[in-house]
């Protein structure tokens, strides 16, 4: 998609202006997951859709230490790209804002090979090559923290339990009147199982979409926080006497209106076709990993026992596996599923949504032969015939930089970029201890 949507009509700005809008927010996320941002007043929408707004490619490069930059051949201080909204996913989103999501492009129009979202457009072309569609549903959980990221007291909280939920209840309510206005699907909300942790499920949409929906409700959750003196952390890790953070990704698959992961002969209901979309995500997990989980404080959550899924391996609503499978019944109106629990929000979400549906379709494009399930906590097994995570951020950096299918489904620039900013990670943090990693990193991703 090299050129925008068609410019917003006089017609369409006076009408966003009637209702309220004065000035537009456009956002991108970065291959270490950052959320960043340019405003224009109202009537320079239609420029920032095209030509767009100029941003130097160090963007891509910026770490989350909140300094570094990570330089690599397409990362340098010379040169400028064209970072364009969206207008077709334009939201009104209250206070005198509207916000869309942005892409890079090169000033000649040209798409940028590492932009994220350009990415998972491509990802999403190369389903519909093969007649599939996916479909993607984001989970967010986030630890509600005061404004200076220390702790907020807890004294009636439980897992799940109904207390954190009316302690906050004011804040909750914001969320869902705020996302409604939005046009953000809330499917629940919930108080989690850690302190002053709670998790939103969204509406699961088209890959593009889900995730574009992902970044603004991120956006709409940390208004609401600030409205209400608090602030959120999306970290994978916010405090190391806890269970950690995920972002998890649900996503099913169609072909020709048919569901790959239901009504078919296989376990649990799935296609010959959607058994092979899971054992390609589940050979490529361990070269995704610095993908989908790859910063600095990710491995501190990968841990048995934390629901995290830390075992290389699958099972059906098996909250240990790495991929929990999710089958169509009564109790399962969206159908059958796949969870990818691994997936923290360190990642930038276009690019953990593009390698996990490019490897389900390399998995159907092979033919892959889905390992046995994993029908109890794999805690409890002798041993781990199937393999392992990474257990460091080291390896699994390896063995994303060495992995010829995640290349050729995202392409060079994006691997080598991910690759750079979390390397910068590691070579200048490595040494901090966990306590002083989470306390650092703690609101690196919020927003
Ligand atoms: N907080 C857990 C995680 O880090 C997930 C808990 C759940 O199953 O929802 O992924
Ligand atoms: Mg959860």
């Amino acid at each position: 998609m090299t050129r925008p949507a068609a410019p917003l009509a006089a017609a369409a700005i006076a009408q966003l202006e009637s209702e309220g809008v004065e000035a537009v927010i456009g956002t991108v996320v970065n291959p270490a997951g950052l959320t960043q941002a340019k405003t224009v007043p109202l009537r320079r929408t239609n420029t920032f859709a095209d030509p767009g707004l100029g941003a130097s490619p160090v963007w891509h490069g910026f770490a989350i230490d909140r300094t570094g930059i990570a330089f690599t051949d397409q990362v340098g201080v010379v040169g400028d790209q064209r970072i364009r909204i969206d207008l077709s996913a334009l939201r009104i989103i209250g206070d005198g804002f509207a916000w869309a999501p942005g892409a890079f492009f090169e000033q000649d129009g040209s798409p940028v090979p590492a932009c994220s979202r350009g990415t998972l457009r491509r990802v999403e072309a190369a389903l519909a090559e093969a007649g599939i569609e996916a479909v993607v549903g984001h989970e967010i959980e986030f630890v509600l923290v005061n404004p200076d990221g220390t702790r907020l007291p807890s004294p009636l909280w439980a897992q799940y339990g109904a207390a954190g939920l009316l302690e906050h209840e004011t804040f909750i309510r914001d969320i869902i009147a705020t996302a409604a206005t939005a046009g953000v699907g809330v499917e629940q909300i919930h108080p989690e199982y850690g302190v002053n942790q709670f998790e939103v499920s969204l509406t699961p949409q088209s890959p593009v979409a889900a995730a574009d929906q992902l970044v603004l409700t991120r956006i709409i959750i940390g208004r609401v926080a600030r409205r209400h003196g608090l602030r959120v952390s999306l970290s994978p890790t916010p405090f190391t006497d806890g269970v950690g953070s995920g972002a998890h990704q649900h996503f099913s698959l169609t072909k020709a209106g048919k569901p790959l992961f239901s009504g078919g002969d296989g376990t649990g209901g799935m296609t010959p076709e959607g058994e092979s979309a899971l054992a390609g995500l589940l050979h490529g997990l361990p070269e995704a990993q610095g993908i989908l989980c790859g910063s600095i404080v990710s491995g501190l959550r990968l841990r048995p026992g934390n629901w995290a899924g830390a075992n290389l391996c699958w099972g059906t609503e098996n909250r240990e596996a790495a991929l929990r499978f999710v089958h169509d019944g009564p109790g399962a109106p969206a159908g059958g599923n796949v969870e990818v629990k691994v997936v923290d929000a360190s990642a930038n979400p276009y690019l953990a949504s593009a390698a996990i549906l490019g490897l389900a379709l390399d998995g159907i494009g092979q033919g892959a032969v889905l390992p046995e399930e994993t029908t109890v906590d794999p805690a409890t097994l002798p041993d781990l015939d199937h393999g392992r995570l990474a257990s460091t951020q080291v390896e699994a950096l390896t063995a994303l930089e060495n992995s010829g299918r995640l290349r050729k489904i995202l392409g060079d620039p994006v691997i080598d970029l991910l690759v750079a900013v979390r390397r910068l990670e590691h070579d200048r943090y490595a040494d901090l201890d966990p306590e002083e990693l989470t306390e650092k990193f703690r609101m690196a991703w919020s927003v």
